[in-house]
C-alpha cells in the first residue's frame, strides 16, 4: 500500500516549554491491514442503491446480504445494491526521513 509521510514533533534543548520554538521531522509510515490480535474484525454490510439505506454490518457477507433479501421484499423495486467492507489497518512506523 502507499507510504504517506507524517510529522512528529521532536523536542530539542533550549525549546521552551510553552512550544514557541519546536521542530518537526517528517516520518515515513506504511499503511498495512491490521492483523494485530487486538485488530477491530473485517465486517460486511449491504447498501441499497437506489435509497441508499443499509443493513447492519456483519462478520461475513453472506450475513450482511441477508439484509437485502428483506429490504427488496418490503421494496420489489430496488433492485441494485452494494456491498460495503470495513478493513481495519493500521499505519506502521519506518524510517525518519
Ligand atoms: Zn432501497
Amino acid at each position: 500500500m502507499t507510504a504517506p509521510v507524517n510529522f512528529t514533533p521532536a523536542a530539542r534543548k533550549g525549546d521552551e516549554p510553552c512550544g514557541r520554538r519546536r521542530s518537526y521531522r517528517f516520518r515515513e509510515h506504511h499503511i498495512v491491514a491490521d492483523e494485530e490480535p487486538d485488530a477491530e474484525p473485517l465486517s460486511f454490510s449491504a447498501e441499497c442503491a437506489v435509497c441508499e439505506q443499509f443493513g447492519p454490518e456483519e462478520e461475513t457477507s453472506e450475513a450482511a446480504g441477508a439484509w437485502i433479501v428483506r429490504h427488496l421484499k418490503a421494496n420489489p423495486e430496488h433492485l441494485t445494491y452494494r456491498e460495503r467492507l470495513i478493513r481495519p489497518l493500521r499505519a506502521v512506523p519506518g524510517r525518519w526521513l
